[in-house]
């Protein structure tokens, strides 16, 4: 609503002036012209020239008060008469009207006695139409100006919100809470943010800065607290809160300590929701402009967009660095963390962990199983750090934790133990408690080791370490370690002249029917003749073949040595129908020429394909699936007979194995030798023979070194098996009295409480 206060009185009050000096010269006899406002009493610019000719002062002050009387009405203001100290006075009266119609003023001339003639009355008609339109175009440009400004508060406004990050939004918040108050006079401005999860209005910004008392009374609210509360809980419109809100009131005098205030609140609206609020107060009464009201609108919903924006700036920041299953930091924060602790020479510990054959659970309790165990452990692991501590997830069942102030070693073992007691604790499955180990390397941060990615690489190293003593420990890192990585390098020299010159021996590990004792197959298991350490097992340095890729000629070499092997036994004993199985590692799989070496050294020792049986992992499988598939059916077409070794250790689905040409399932010797104590190893076994049976698969165990195991197999229905209880690996001549009686007597190895002698390979 414009009044004639509003409008600037430059302008207007130029007008009058002529309008006035005008009239009094035109009208005749005129002795009082003046310009009246209806809503308030003094009008800036107009007032001033009110003109009354000498003696008429007690006339105008009767006759204003008698127009005022009358104004506020909308449409003609006849003319009157009226008597004043036994004076009659004619008054001419003429609104001054804004172009809508609404009346904010008159002209008013008057004199003693005479009446006006037409003349006169067109005349004053014409200066109040003339005051009118001055008035409008004031008020219209006046309009103009305050919307400019508004226009101006909210570009300003949207420049601020559009250079607003997530780091920099509390800072960009206040300073526009503070510029919007001072634009709209009000005392304090605020930003509340609506938790409707938890049924709370949170105070996000406000301005000026307070002293905030403990609890802050208007920090975090619950909606239902007082009305005007509850009011902004979903506030779809401006709302303008009075002194008739008596808790409000009782609640801001509280924070702030001001008694009376009136003020605006605009909500900020996301889609359905009510964002939050933002709200201006001015201490005492205050009226607010449709056009203010509709620039707050404006901003309201750029914090909006602004929020919106930050949202997903920090969602795609937090997917960037986070690990979408359990939540936790992912590697690449976790390297961030790392290079900023060794930057700060912070002592820092890291402790990196995997779940002890995890994979088989994921397989066989199901993936989902398996997140389910992930996201468990996940949320252990971040509840029982310290404050220093830093938790991550690096993918599969790999996880780190960096310890902060780090003071010993001991104090560090401590911790890693404590994390072991917290991850063994079962977790239940429908009903069925299924605990888990994990093994943890650690490493201790040396002043002046800055690189990160060395760091993990070594607590890798001790992981493994603990996992090769037997898992469920901790190992750390020393020096013994840190040697074993550059003995590492030394064997692969040594290893690569083993294979050249004539460093490498084959032995065999017979396989029976567990039942009868009756020789099934060999499995060709490869030796290192080494110069300084002895015989060395495959287990020994498979690894470090592996890795260098001189397992490719290694697996040349024991497939043909192999074949000649058989190929002397089978002259040697021509009716044992004996099969050797040879293993072969993924990287064999990937060179191209396999199937037809192996055609080739058949041929050339005449060997059918039937004697012969590859051992592969599930490893093969994942890595090169297709040429892998090939493969397969090239040996299939040799007549070839394929077994997935360690099955259930590796990463291959089921789905994946059932179209390829596999003819047995070895069983891991871990599953193998928990049957009879651990039941989810039994489950596990169930499952596999199950499996093997569904598929029409052989199913193989491994590493039998108890009777009661075997007795456990027979009972699954597994009847063929190999391990220490019955023979360990020998060389051909070793094997010889095994070969000629056709079978292992089931009397070594079926006797009641039989343990294997040593659990090592005595032939080493
Ligand atoms: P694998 O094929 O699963 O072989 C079984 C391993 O278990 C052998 O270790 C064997 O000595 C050992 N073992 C046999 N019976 C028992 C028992 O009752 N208890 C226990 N605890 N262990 C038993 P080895 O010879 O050290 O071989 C380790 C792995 O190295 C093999 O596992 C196989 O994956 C790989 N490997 C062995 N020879 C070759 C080879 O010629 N070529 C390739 N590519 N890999 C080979
Ligand atoms: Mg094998
Ligand atoms: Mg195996």
């Amino acid at each position: 609503m414009t009044d004639m206060n509003d409008i600037s009185p430059g302008v207007a009050g130029l007008q009058t002036r002529l309008v006035i000096e005008t009239i009094t010269q035109v009208v005749n006899g005129a002795e009082i012209v003046e310009i009246v406002g209806s809503l308030d009493e003094t009008i800036p610019g107009f007032q001033a020239e009110s003109w009354s000719a000498p003696g008429a002062e007690h006339a105008l002050e009767h006759i204003r008060k008698r127009v005022v009387g009358v104004l506020g009405v909308r449409g003609e203001v006849a003319p009157f008469s009226c008597v004043v100290s036994g004076i009659a006075w004619g008054v001419l009266i003429e609104p001054i009207a804004l172009q809508d119609g609404a009346v904010i003023g008159a002209l008013v001339v008057a004199r003693q006695g005479r009446a006006w003639s037409s003349r006169e009355r067109a005349l004053s008609k014409a200066f109040g139409g003339l005051l009118s339109h001055t008035v409008t175009l004031a008020a219209r440009e006046n309009a103009l100006m305050d919307q400019r400004r508004l226009d101006e508060l909210v570009g300003q406004v949207a420049e601020r919100l559009m250079s607003a990050s997530s780091a920099t939004r509390q800072e960009v918040l206040t300073a526009t809470m503070r510029v919007l108050a001072e634009f709209l006079g009000a005392d304090v401005a605020f930003l509340r943010r609506n938790d409707h999860s938890r049924g709370l209005s949170v105070l996000e910004a406000e301005w000026p800065p307070r002293e905030i008392p403990n609890p802050d009374p208007l920090g975090e609210v619950p909606f239902d607290a007082d009305p005007v509360f509850a009011a902004t809980k979903n506030l779809r419109k401006p709302y303008l809160a009075g002194a008739e809100d008596d808790d409000y009131l009782e609640r801001v005098e509280k924070g702030s300590g001001v008694p009376q205030v009136g003020g605006a609140c605009v909500p900020l609206l996301l889609a359905d929701t009510t964002w939050g609020v933002i709200g201006f107060l001015h201490f005492g009464l205050h009226g607010w402009t449709p056009e203010e009201i509709s620039a707050l609108q404006a901003i309201a919903s750029m914090l909006v967009q602004l929020q919106a924006r930050i949202d997903a700036q920090e969602r795609t920041e937090y997917i960037a660095m986070h690990d979408d299953l359990t939540g936790l930091p992912n590697r690449r924060s976790l390297l961030r963390e790392l290079e900023v602790r060794l930057a700060a020479h912070r002592e820092t510990a890291i402790l990196f962990f995997d779940l002890d054959r995890f994979k088989v659970m994921n397989d066989f309790l199901g993936h989902a199983s398996g997140d389910r165990v992930l996201t468990t452990i996940g949320d252990r692991i971040r509840t029982s750090i310290r404050p220093n501590d830093f938790a991550a997830r690096l993918g599969g069942d790999e996880f780190v934790i960096l310890v902060g102030d780090v003071s010993s070693e001991m104090e560090v073992a401590a911790t890693a133990y404590r994390i072991l007691g917290v991850i063994g604790e079962p977790i239940d499955f429908a009903g069925q408690q299924v605990s888990h180990t994990a093994s943890i390397g650690i490493v201790l941060s040396k002043p002046g080791v800055q690189n990160g990615v060395e760091l993990l690489g070594w607590a890798d190293v001790a992981l493994y370490a603990a996992k090769r003593q037997g898992r469920n420990q901790a190992v750390v890192f020393d020096e013994e370690l840190r040697e074993s990585v550059s003995e590492r390098s030394r064997t692969e020299l040594t290893l690569r002249e083993a294979i050249e010159g004539d460093g490498l021996r084959l032995h065999y590990q017979p396989e029976v029917d567990l039942r009868t004792g009756e020789l099934l197959a060999v499995e060709a298991l490869v030796r290192w003749q080494h110069p300084t350490r002895g015989l060395l097992p495959a287990s020994a340095f498979i690894t470090v073949a592996e890795e260098t890729g001189l397992v490719v000629d290694m697996g040349r070499w024991v497939f043909a040595e192999a074949c000649r092997q058989l190929a002397a036994w089978r002259r040697e004993y021509p009716d044992l129908p004996l099969v050797v199985r040879v293993n072969m590692s993924p990287a064999q799989f990937v060179i191209s020429g396999l199937v037809e070496f192996v055609e080739n050294c058949l041929r050339v020792h005449r060997i059918p394909g039937e004697r012969l049986c590859i051992e592969m992992t599930e490893h093969a499988v994942l890595q090169e699936p297709e040429q892998t598939a090939r493969i397969l059916k090239g040996f299939q077409a040799l007549g070839v007979e394929v077994a997935i070794d360690d099955f259930g250790t590796g990463y291959a689905s089921f789905t994946e194995l059932k179209h390829l040409p596999v003819d047995y399932l070895k069983l891991d010797t871990t599953f193998v030798q928990g049957i009879t104590s651990d039941p989810s190893d039994k489950a596990i076994v169930e499952a596999i023979i199950q499996l093997g049976r569904a598929l029409d698969l052989g199913v193989i165990a491994e590493g039998i070194e108890c009777g009661a195991t075997i007795d456990k197999l027979l009972e699954l229905g597994c009847h063929r098996g190999q391990g220490y209880l019955m023979s360990v690996p020998m060389s051909a001549e070793e094997l010889a009295p095994v070969l000629r009686a056709g079978a292992v007597p089931v009397s070594t190895f079926r006797s009641v409480g039989k343990v294997a002698p040593a659990l090592s390979d005595q032939s080493l």
